[in-house]
């Protein structure tokens, strides 16, 4: 394909150094339809000598003290951050995303991971148990479990991938990563500056692709024991299929399909700004983000009035301006199908309040053939329908009434997903009574996205296994074993 302009080239990034690729893909910005950037198209030969310089890096690291790792990964914190804004420029330019939430969220976010388990790694300790009767002393020991596959997708490139990277590091091991080939430039600037940093060569290696040729290869290598993956259910189910032969230890962090449920007692001055931010923020393109609204009928029609209001305030556009709190979607097919359910709810008999179809999209010249699309509420939607049970993944919400706390806690555990939901409601007895029932791995009463990374992160039913965080992650980066001791 002829390009007119110098197009960014990206490297792989194996045992410390930068390699290229023997084929590459396209990489778009998805605020201008361009072409901008090449990434390497990797298979199993890169897979192969990526491996191979993680398992060569292996005993040093792992045997480093928790202080050395500790100490090398605020270094990388201390330069992402320095770079903080080169970093959310590049992230706004290659998911869409707008420079505002790279800049307050994404970034800082990353640098935030390396902290974090900086911190966290020093602070574990094993279980230790006694049978004086037998005369035995029983104690665990943990131990990095040696190559870690990363596999992150593409709409929180830095923040997910780093994510990962801080725990299994921190914990002694070394990683293959393979972020989205859609969204691959922050993680290749990140490998600039791992030797500044003090990582090893070895340590941290990392391998761009598409998830059939690189990531199944990752998935299939045979010293790769562990699998990290975050991504949807279908890529999840593929890959347990793929390690099953292998009895690959996964930790798989999927999709959702996540209620907000609104009670008539809601203080609606906070429920109304924080339910269009967690419909609409970046771009719906969070996998805990709100896709179905359950309103109590009392304050159903107040409530619509004034979300769609709030929700017209967001002003989607050109993601360089730090007025745009819509961006771009990833791409135009996901633009494709973000619309096509909004096509199938209408055809169901459902009614668009705001957004795609009803209200005009204006974009700045230089973004006509980005992917855009506006805020979308629908309205008058059965529980049945595709809207209501899949995850859609972009600006695109529904709201629905409800009369009983029983018939909305039903409802809302009616769909396969089970990963985030929010309940507004100053009964406290209420709050507590619903969130122990919701089928949901995270439930935030009177707000949302507010994340302790010391707690589990994750979903049940078709939206995960496994936790991560600071014990979960840990966890699951270590082997652990029980030793006695008979004096
Ligand atoms: P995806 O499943 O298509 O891709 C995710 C990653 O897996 C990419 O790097 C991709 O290249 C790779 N991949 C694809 N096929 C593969 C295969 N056969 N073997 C190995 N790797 C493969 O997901 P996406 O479209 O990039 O991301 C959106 C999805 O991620 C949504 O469903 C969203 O809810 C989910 N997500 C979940 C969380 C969470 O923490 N639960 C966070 C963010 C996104």
């Amino acid at each position: 394909m002829a390009h007119s302009k110098a197009l960014l080239v990206l490297e792989n990034f194996i045992g410390g150094k930068f390699v290229p690729c023997s084929s590459y893909i396209d990489s778009y910005n998805p605020s201008t339809g361009d072409v901008y950037c090449r990434v390497p198209d990797s298979g199993k030969e890169e897979v192969e000598a990526a491996v191979k310089a993680a398992k060569d890096a292996f005993p040093v690291w792992s045997s480093k003290s928790p202080l050395e790792r500790s100490q090398i990964l605020n270094k990388l914190a201390d330069l992402i951050e320095h770079d903080l804004e080169a970093f959310a420029q590049a992230e706004s330019k290659d998911q869409g995303k707008t420079i505002t939430f790279a800049r307050t969220v994404d970034i800082p976010r990353a640098v935030y991971n390396f902290r974090f388990f900086a911190s966290s790694i020093l602070h574990h300790v094993t279980e230790c148990t006694e049978m004086p009767a037998v005369g035995c002393v029983h104690y665990t020991l943990r131990a990095p479990v040696g190559v870690a596959g990363l596999i992150s997708p593409w709409n929180l490139p830095l923040y997910l991938l780093t994510w990962k990277i801080a725990p299994a590091i921190a914990c002694g091991n070394t990683v293959v990563a393979k972020p989205s080939e859609m969204t691959s430039v922050t993680a290749w600037m990140m490998c600039k500056i791992l030797e500044k940093a003090g990582v090893p060569p070895g340590v941290v290696n990392v391998v761009f692709g598409t998830g059939a040729k690189a990531g199944e290869a990752l998935v299939c290598h045979p010293d790769v024991p562990l699998i990290s993956f975050t991504g949807s259910t279908l890529t999840a189910q593929r890959i347990t299929e793929k390690s099953a032969p292998h009895c690959k230890r996964l930790s798989l962090e999927l999709g959702g399909k996540n209620p907000a449920i609104i009670f008539d007692d809601a203080d609606l001055s906070q429920c109304i700004p924080t339910t269009v931010r967690s419909s609409f923020a970046n771009q719906g393109e969070i996998c805990l983000c709100t896709s179905r609204i359950f309103v109590q009928r009392g304050i159903y029609s107040e409530f619509l009035k004034r979300f769609v209001a709030e929700a017209k305030k967001w002003k989607t556009g050109n993601p360089s301006d730090p007025t745009t709190s819509v961006g771009a979607l990833i791409s135009k097919e996901h633009l494709e199908k973000v619309r096509n359910y909004v096509k199938k709810a209408q055809a169901e008999g459902a009614r668009v309040l705001c957004g795609e179809g009803v209200d005009p999209l204006a974009l700045p010249p230089g973004n006509q053939k980005g992917y855009f699309m506006l805020p979308t509420v629908i309205v008058e939607v059965k529980d049945e329908s595709c809207c209501m049970q899949e995850e859609i993944f972009g600006p695109v919400t529904c709201v629905v009434a409800f009369d009983t706390e029983e018939e909305v806690i039903e409802r809302a555990n009616g769909v396969k997903y089970g990963l985030a939901a929010t309940v507004w409601s100053s009964n406290v007895g209420r709050v507590h009574r619903v969130a122990r029932r919701l089928q949901s791995g995270l439930v935030w009463t009177n707000c949302w996205l507010v994340r302790d990374l010391n707690l589990p992160f994750g979903g049940m039913k078709a939206s995960g296994i496994g936790r991560e965080g600071a014990k979960d992650s840990y966890e699951f980066f270590t082997e652990v074993k029980t030793i006695t001791i008979k004096h």
